[in-house]
């Protein structure tokens, strides 16, 4: 068996079997990988608490007989982002960003930039006192990196630039703004103003150090939220588990209703 060493952080990690845990993660050189830690749950020798979710390991890990999954041999922690784990809106939204990236990830292809957008996004997330505003930049950002970013700079239907009216519909289903006019009716649309347009896209190109630099308004960072959600969820085609978490948190007004209008309308994209 040939093994591989790597940096990674922890994706999302569960009880497999009687002592096993099954481990997504994203390495910085080889992409992310699913593997099983063979009895994880008794040998404190090769994973001193070291295959928890966002923890950042030195990991080595070998193919196995079973297709897709690796052979997690030994973890060894680097960083524990232990910032975060006291605040649980910091949680849910390292959570979310997380499950984003588990989701939409290919296996197997090299994402050295994403494990950097991660890595930046926890430590960002550490510090920061606006998780939701982290949220958003890191979303976005994620969205570019796959080549998957929406389209905000016209009506996709007849081209009128975005820049030249004040508020826009947001599409999920296709993947980009429509005007009023080309609105689908009986389909949930996050109203997008063309400032949160402009802002959106000033970020491009940003390094990832300065991309938290980059501040929506309150109730913009909303709007931002529910349209990178709903287009990540329409993508993959079901919903994010982190968001009924961040709606059971219900930390104000706007946001619940937010949540509420992506998870109970039955024109939203959990229909879709
Ligand atoms: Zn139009």
């Amino acid at each position: 068996m040939e093994y591989v060493k790597d940096k990674a952080i922890i994706l999302s990690t569960r009880d497999y079997g009687e002592a096993d845990r099954l481990v997504a993660f994203l390495t910085q050189h080889h992409g992310k990988v699913i593997g099983i830690a063979k009895h994880a749950r008794k040998s404190k020798r090769r994973f001193v608490n070291s295959l928890d979710i966002f923890n950042l390991v030195e990991i080595e890990y070998g193919e196995r007989r079973l297709p897709g999954l690796v052979f997690i041999k030994k973890a060894i922690l680097v960083e524990s982002f232990s910032g975060l784990r006291e605040d649980i809106l910091k949680l849910s939204c390292a959570g979310l960003i997380a499950e984003s990236i588990k989701e939409t990830v290919p296996e197997r292809e090299k994402q050295p930039e994403i494990f950097e957008l991660l890595a930046g996004s926890l430590i960002e997330m550490e510090i920061s006192k606006d998780p939701i505003n982290v949220s958003c930049l890191s979303l976005w950002r994620l969205l570019s990196l796959l080549g998957l970013s929406p389209r905000l700079g016209t009506c996709l239907i007849c081209k009128r630039k975005t820049s030249t009216h004040g508020m826009w519909n947001f599409d999920p289903h296709v993947g980009g703004t429509v005007c009023i006019e080309h609105r689908k009716k009986g389909r949930a649309m996050t109203i997008l103003s063309k400032g949160i347009i402009s802002l959106l896209e000033r970020t491009r190109g940003t390094e990832i150090e300065r991309l938290w630099r980059f501040k929506f308004r309150p109730d913009d960072k909303i709007s931002v939220l529910q349209m990178l959600v709903d287009y990540i969820q329409c993508h993959i085609d079901r919903p994010l588990k982190s968001m009924y978490v961040l709606f059971q948190l219900g930390y104000n007004v706007n946001f619940r209703k937010t949540c509420e209008k992506v998870f109970n309308n039955k024109n939203s994209v959990l229909s879709c």
